[in-house]
């Protein structure tokens, strides 16, 4: 254990790790710098303090990259490796990462603000476990043999076979919210179809996605296998994903910048996979016990700060539960104590950024002006670090900014209503549609509303209920295509048909 530096001690590797202060991308299994030799800043978003520098890759590093990625894809040892031996180095990656969990999670926190205990117990086992079930099927890949009728040539006869191939070069593009464990979203299928990947972590939370890298190596993966390369959105996400040999796009962020990418990806027939935003509703039907409905929406809401894509953001509680339901949110956000990600009480960490912070804040003046009631919460919390109270609106309208956005951040908005046509039709009414779950016991009720709601993931009394071998992905604009469980394969896979003569 070390030193205090950032209020706690933390392990001897995330110390050394954390110590460096300047740190490299992993190109082609070597750590390297920007060739413009351009760095940015990283913070610590409990302390505003800078942690790290790392390098601001470009066009001309990302080049690098993806030739990598494409030579060691169509030329280099991993292109022969056999699927048993892309299994074992993605079982020796979780094992490495496993004996790091603490030294994971820890970076995890500083950099991302997040609880270091969550992280441990949530980011990284999630990540750990999602290769392990990714690193299975990469010997359970196949195709299927069809009967052909050929009625062109009645007298022929053919053998007719489909193939799985993986794709090709992927560019992974995540956020920052979850670093690691979006990051492992795409490694796994990646890896386990034998597809080569260059990931671009998000510029705020790079770090974990660095010492990651040298997991990587440790682990023995071919050089050009899996690339890390380090920058914003313009100068390193763009590039790649325009790169004319990059062959797929797993990108999850914001649905603005979503929307950009799938463009970008049709010129070049890119295949393409977006994990957005939401804005999903937490429904609770008259016959839940409120203290369990208030417990549940207030664990949707405010865990990881708000900062979850399918966060339940939208609380809908019939009329005669309403009121003590949103008393009872409140009192739990009311008790929860802010900190440091670092500090093992923390219930509520910084959010990620001024930049996020503002937006937040900003969200909650909208709110006020729009005639919301704050019911706890409602601003910024201290002045160092970008923290913001847990909050709960009421006297919102469905109509209003904050009921229809997505604020990304512990703001909670409750509304009454009165049946469940009504409840089903303003659910499903904003532009998204990822997750939303139905706290009741009326298992009559609760399966006519399921088929309504417009969301990927449906949670019955449980919401975020995340796990590797279930799909979790968006309708509407909450995205394209699925991660997790048997449905990512498809993602990274071509499917190739072979007729032959017999
Ligand atoms: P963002 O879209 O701004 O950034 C996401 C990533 O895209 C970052 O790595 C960024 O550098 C990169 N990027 C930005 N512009 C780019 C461009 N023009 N070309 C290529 N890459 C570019 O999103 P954010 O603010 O970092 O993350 C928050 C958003 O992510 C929220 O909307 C949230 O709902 C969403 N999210 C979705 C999921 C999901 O699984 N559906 C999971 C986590 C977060």
């Amino acid at each position: 254990m070390g030193n205090f530096e950032f209020g706690q001690a933390i392990s001897s590797r995330a110390q050394e790790f954390l110590a460096r202060k300047n740190h490299s991308m992993f190109i082609n299994g070597a750590w390297v710098n920007s060739q413009s030799g351009k760095s940015f800043e990283v913070l610590d978003p409990a302390t505003e303090k800078v942690i790290a520098h790392v390098p601001a890759a470009n066009a001309a590093d990302v080049d690098l990259a993806v030739r990598a990625a494409a030579e060691a894809f169509e030329r280099g040892p991993w292109s022969k490796m056999r699927p048993n031996d892309r299994e074992r180095l993605m079982l020796k990656l979780a094992d490495l990462m496993e004996q790091n969990i603490d030294t994971l999670s820890e970076i995890e926190s500083i950099d991302n603000g997040k609880s270091a205990v969550v992280a441990k117990f949530v980011d990284i086992t999630l990540s750990i476990a999602f290769l392990r079930y990714m690193a299975g099927w990469a010997t359970k890949i196949e195709g299927s043999t069809l009967e052909v009728s050929a009625l062109f040539n009645p007298d022929g006869k053919f053998h007719a076979y489909t193939r799985r191939e993986p794709v090709g070069v992927v560019a992974a593009i995540v956020a920052w919210n979850f670093p690691m464990l979006l990051a492992c979203w795409k490694l796994g299928p990646a890896l386990a179809t034998g597809c080569t990947v260059v990931l671009k972590p998000a510029e705020q939370t790079p770090l974990s996605a660095l010492f990651l890298g040298q997991l990587i190596e440790e682990a023995g993966f071919p050089a050009g296998v899996i690339n890390i390369v380090t920058g914003d959105g313009e100068s390193t996400g763009a590039p790649l994903t325009s790169h004319p040999l990059v062959n797929k796009i797993s990108f999850t962020g914001s649905t603005e910048v979503g929307k950009l990418i799938g463009r970008v990806a049709m010129d070049n027939m890119t295949r393409v996979t977006l994990e957005l935003g939401g804005k999903s509703p937490v429904i609770v039907l008259d016959d839940c016990d409120p203290a369990v409905a208030a417990a549940g929406a207030a664990q949707a809401i405010f865990f990881n700060q708000g900062q979850v894509c399918s966060a339940g953001s939208r609380l809908y509680v019939q009329k005669k539960q309403f009121d003590r339901v949103v008393a009872e949110v409140a009192d739990v956000a009311k008790s929860m104590k802010i900190g440091a990600g670092l500090d093992p009480n923390t219930q509520i960490g910084p959010l990620v950024s001024q930049e996020q912070m503002d937006r937040v804040c900003g969200y909650l003046d909208i709110g006020r002006q729009q005639g919301a009631e704050v019911v706890t919460g409602g601003q910024r919390a201290g002045d160092i670090g970008y923290f913001v109270q847990p909050t709960v609106l009421a006297g919102v309208q469905q109509k209003m900014r904050v009921v229809q956005e997505e604020i990304f951040g512990p703001v909670l908005v409750a509304l009454p209503y009165d049946d469940l046509d009504e409840v089903a039709a303003w659910a499903n009414d904003t532009p998204y549609g990822l997750g939303a779950s139905i706290w009741s016991n009326d298992l009559s009720r609760v399966n006519r509303l399921i088929p309504k709601i417009k969301a990927g993931s449906v949670w019955v009394n449980c919401h975020n209920m995340l796990d590797p071998a279930v799909p979790f992905g968006g309708f509407k604009l909450s995205g394209y295509g699925r991660e997790m469980g048997k449905y990512a394969l498809d993602g990274f896979l071509e499917t190739k048909a072979v007729v032959i003569a017999i």
